[in-house]
């Protein structure tokens, strides 16, 4: 059979055609070096962050490895949870759609019976969840002897769980000549004992930070007080150099409102989200894809799977709660080489989100101020001065200079010019200018650049200077280096610490329990 290209890999066609269907253009690093020693029938550990394609890095070599006339469970996948359960049975049964393979998610919670009755019917892939697997072992519902390939998804979060013991159980139940795959996203050492215990010289593959977050892709954070997210959004459009933008909101409503929002202002934008028409999603696809949408503005779910060529910017107007859902997000962005920026927009009270991502990715995220309108006008200015060269330099002006010719006759031609660009490039920002996001919290009695902090937390609770900075530190990564000057009172302290990190501390540590104590930081009032 004619063999199909995936990046370097060949795979047979009803693959090629699902992967298609499902976006993928080519595999990532982890699935680059595992799929080809699957296939070969090696035991592969492999170790790459989450959101790097795992689940098709052993889901890809498994469905090309089944035979589908045989009805008979030829591959296990155990997972920790069922929604994992779930989901990779959702991305396994996408990937051998056209091979026509049957698959099954097994796990607690949903009814035994049904269950039992599909896996009577035939099955090629069971998902399971390590509980309910056990139980249908026990009540011989699952037959495992035909299983040729059995995979350990999100290793690490299975012996969190406590499920070691179930693991071994289940395994005990399959072929001892079988194939042992492990994936996870750390390798802490009881993994490494299951891994040799269950795997026959297993092919260690790990991506490593560095070949992983997409390195082309800047990323950074804006702290945007509530009520200023839109004229923000646009301030930073305005000052960006961009091609196709993806802008996420967080529900149907927010991308309604902020595609009104963004046409009445001119841009060009169009929203995606589920409660629109298939026949209109595929409009604005269209538009988007030819350009003549600029700012796709969707939800997450609406999104997914999409795979759009040269995004220059991905927006995250409101913060995603799943940290995760940042790394979908972003991967939008910056692929197959080109540069991309991922932009994110978070309120005070959301750091705790962005810390969570930054934990999760495992890179710092950039604060970046949101441009003065100043900067816009410097930078559009720059844009005018290339845009006129460019048609200069093409010539063809035949049509205008006559009518520069008349106008010679009563203006200098500085300022013809001048009136023909403030004809072409009227602002839109005029409204805009007022605005200033700087932050600024008033007198609080700091020093320049300081803002100082009142916090209920005192001698009483025996707290002295370093143990405040301390827990400054801990709580909100503010460095004890930064502090500035701090004075401890019986029932309360002041502390100063940078502009641009006061609203992060207060919105971390206001009511915040410490040794028992619920604590409130506040804005100082000026020194009296
Ligand atoms: P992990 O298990 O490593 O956390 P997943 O397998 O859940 O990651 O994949 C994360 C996302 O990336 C999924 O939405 C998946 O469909 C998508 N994905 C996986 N492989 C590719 C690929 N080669 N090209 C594009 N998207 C991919
Ligand atoms: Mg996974």
């Amino acid at each position: 059979m004619k063999k199909f290209n995936f990046g370097q890999l060949e795979i047979k066609k009803e693959i090629a055609k699902a992967l298609v269907d499902m976006g993928f253009e080519e595999p990532t690093p982890i699935q680059a070096e595992a799929i080809p020693l699957i296939m070969e029938n090696s035991d592969v550990i492999g170790q790459a962050q989450t959101g790097t394609g795992k689940t098709a890095a052993f889901g890809i070599p498994i469905i090309e490895k089944i035979n589908p006339q045989l009805p008979k469970v030829q591959a296990l996948i155990l997972t920790p949870t069922r929604e994992l359960a779930m989901q990779v049975a959702g991305e396994i049964s996408k990937i051998g759609r056209y091979k026509k393979i049957k698959v099954l998610p097994i796990y607690g919670g949903q009814p035994i019976d049904r269950q039992i009755r599909s896996l009577r019917m035939g099955v090629n892939v069971v998902i399971g969840t390590p509980g309910r697997t056990l139980d249908h072992l026990k009540r011989k519902t699952l037959d495992l002897s035909n299983v040729k390939t059995a995979v350990l998804d999100e290793a690490d979060e299975m012996l969190d769980m406590g499920f070691i013991e179930d693991i071994e159980d289940i395994l005990s139940n399959a072929p001892k000549e079988r194939q042992t795959l492990l994936f996870s996203a750390t390798m802490p050492a009881p993994i490494q004992k299951l891994s040799k215990k269950y795997l026959q010289n297993p092919h260690f593959i790990s991506v490593n930070k560095e070949t992983l977050t997409v390195p082309l892709i800047e990323q950074f954070y804006y702290e945007i007080v509530r009520g200023s997210k839109v004229d923000a959004l646009c301030r930073i459009l305005d000052y960006e150099n961009y091609d196709s933008v993806i802008i996420f909101c967080r529900t149907k409503r927010g991308v309604d409102e902020l595609v009104a929002n963004l046409q009445t202002r001119g841009y060009f934008a169009e929203g995606l989200h589920g409660d629109l028409t298939q026949v209109q999603r595929d409009k604005t696809m269209k538009a988007f894809r030819q350009g003549d949408v600029e700012l796709l503005v969707a939800t997450d779910v609406a999104a997914r799977g999409l795979d759009i060529e040269r995004v220059s910017h991905v927006f995250n107007y409101d913060i995603p709660l799943d940290p995760e859902a940042y790394v979908h997000r972003i991967g939008r962005t910056g692929r197959a080489g080109k540069e991309g920026k991922a932009l994110t927009l978070i309120l005070p009270q959301e750091y705790r989100h962005l810390r969570m991502i930054e934990k999760l990715i495992k890179t710092k995220i950039t604060k970046a101020p949101v441009p003065t309108f100043q900067e816009v006008v410097e930078q559009q200015k720059g844009v005018i001065r290339k845009t006129i060269e460019d048609i200069l330099t093409e010539g063809n002006l035949q049509t205008y200079q006559s009518i520069t010719q008349d106008l010679m006759q009563n203006f200098a031609a500085e300022d013809i010019v001048a009136a023909a660009l403030k004809y072409a490039f009227t602002q839109r920002d005029a409204e805009l200018s007022e605005i200033d996001f700087s932050g600024g919290f008033g007198n609080t009695g700091a020093q320049k650049g300081m803002v100082r902090l009142f916090i209920t937390m005192g001698r009483q609770q025996n707290i002295l200077p370093r143990d405040l900075v301390k827990i400054i530190f801990e709580e909100t990564g503010v460095s004890p280096k930064v502090v500035g000057e701090i004075n401890i009172f019986d029932k309360f302290s002041f502390v100063e610490i940078p502009e641009e990190m006061g609203y992060r501390v207060i919105y971390i540590m206001d009511r915040l329990i410490i040794k028992g104590k619920k604590i409130s930081v506040q804005l100082a009032r000026p020194r009296s």
